[in-house]
Formats: C-alpha cells, structure tokens, sequence
C-alpha cells in the first residue's frame, strides 16, 4: 500500500514545527510497511500535483507568510484544493492553515486576508497590544465521527494534548468544533472551543506537535486515507506508544489533569 501525502507550503507554513505531523505520519506509515511520498503543494507544486493526494498536512504560519500564500493559493489550485477536501481527503490543519481554510483572516496588521471558505469560520486578530494565546492546551476531541472513532481505539474519551501559540481568534459559524478545551485558550479563549472537523478535515490550534503527542489521531488519518484510497477497512494493530503514553501522562499531571491519565 502507499499513500501521497501533500504537505501545504512547507517553507511559508512550517514556522511553528508542525513538519513533525509530516515525520509522525511518514514514521506510522512506515513501521506499518506503507510507502508515504511526500509531495509540496506550494508556489513550484505543477497544478497536477494537486489533485492525485490521499492525505494533507497544513503547518501554521506567520501573518506574513500567510499573506504570500493566500496570494498562490488562487484559481484553479484553490479549486483543487477545495475538492479535496469536499472528497474527504483526510487532512490535519494547524492554526494558520485553518485560519486560511476559513472565510477570511484579519491580521493584526494589513488588509484582511481572503480565506478559501471551506470551513465555515472567522479568524480575527485583536492587534499586538493583546495577550497573544500561549501555552499548552488540552481537549476533549468532540467532533464525530472522529470522537467516536478514538474512544472506540481507545475504549476512553479521546482528549488531545498540544501547544499553542497564536494572536488570531477564530469564530466558528455552522462547523462542528473540533473539541472542548480543558486548559488553554482554544479557538479564542471565550468560547470554549478548540479548532474546527468538516468532512475528514482536522482544523487545531494545537501545535506541539499534535500528532506525536497524540498519536491514536495519527493513526486516524493514516487508516482513513487507505480506507478512502483502497475502498476497504483498515484498522492498524496497536504499535508500542509507551513513550508518548509517558509523556502525555506528565502532561496531564502538569496540567492537573492527573484524572485523565492513562494506563492503556
Ligand atoms: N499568524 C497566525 C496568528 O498569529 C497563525 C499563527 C500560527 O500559525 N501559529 O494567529
């Protein structure tokens, strides 16, 4: 089996670590004899690069940069884009890359970025002179069919552990959160919720990055995109997580969230 896994602007959209997505999904894969190719969808990406992928990854971004990609990110590639997403590519989307997939972003400084309007959201930063959102961050993963699929994986509720670090508030308008924040800001520190899921699309703030500290989402995706390439059932045998079972167990007792800690 193998897997084309597009990864968004990698250089524009890889300043807050998230290529560990790309490296967490490539290694997963791999250790399950699964070929992943890792193709860029940026500036040099051909407009046939964009259309035969099973699984993207979006990094976040300084507003700068995501100005430069907004600028690419038009006409026919956006159409691409957006298609893959409305065909249920799986896809994991970390701050700046959601806030672009919204209907527009107002960064703290410049014109409002027009954003593709595939997840029915509003990002808005409130200018330099607010409490920008750092920190660690803890969720109740909500969003179905996700949140069923883990805790079925888990025989617990799933709750994802990241970090974050972002000005922007995002609004969600008719899209299911992604989750329910324990700790943290979350999508805009008032509402109480995390990130966005519309299709097979995860949109987070969480960096960290997300997915090798919460490695069962990894799983997700991987399986999602072979059952969606392959047309079949896919469900991995577990692989030895205990490092990251350690450190998510740390983090929960960090958080004083020792209640959450697991012994799966
Ligand atoms: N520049 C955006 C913000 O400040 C996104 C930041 C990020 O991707 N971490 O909200």
């Amino acid at each position: 089996m193998q897997l084309k896994l597009g990864w968004l602007y990698p250089t524009l959209m890889g300043t807050y670590g998230d290529r560990g997505n790309v490296i967490c999904l490539e290694k997963r894969a791999q250790w399950r004899d699964i070929e992943v190719e890792i193709i860029p969808l940026d500036k040099e990406a051909p407009l046939e690069a964009w259309s035969d992928i099973d699984l993207i990854v979006g990094g976040g971004a300084q507003d700068r940069q995501q100005e430069i990609v907004m600028r690419d990110l038009q006409g026919a590639k956006a159409a691409k884009f957006k298609a893959l997403i409305e065909d249920a590519v799986p896809g994991v989307f970390t701050c700046g890359s959601p806030q672009l997939l919204g209907k527009y972003y107002e960064p703290a400084l410049g014109q409002r970025i027009e954003g593709l309007g595939i997840l029915d959201l509003v990002s808005k930063h409130p200018g330099f002179e607010a409490k920008r959102c750092i920190g660690n961050v803890a969720f109740e993963i909500t969003a179905n069919p996700l949140a069923d699929d883990l805790t079925k994986k888990l025989g617990q509720k799933p709750v994802a552990l990241g970090f974050e670090n972002h000005g922007g508030r995002t609004y969600l308008g008719d899209v299911q959160p992604l989750g329910k924040v324990l700790t943290g800001y979350g999508n805009n520190g008032e509402d109480g919720w995390e990130g966005a899921f519309y299709k097979m699309a995860i949109a987070t703030y969480a960096h960290g990055p997300l997915l090798p500290k919460n490695p069962f989402i990894a799983d997700w995706l991987l399986e999602k995109a072979l059952e969606r390439k392959y047309q079949q059932t896919v469900e991995f045998s577990p692989i030895d997580d205990n490092l990251a079972k350690q450190a998510r167990n740390t983090m929960f007792k960090r958080l004083d969230l020792a209640e959450l800690s697991s012994t799966a």
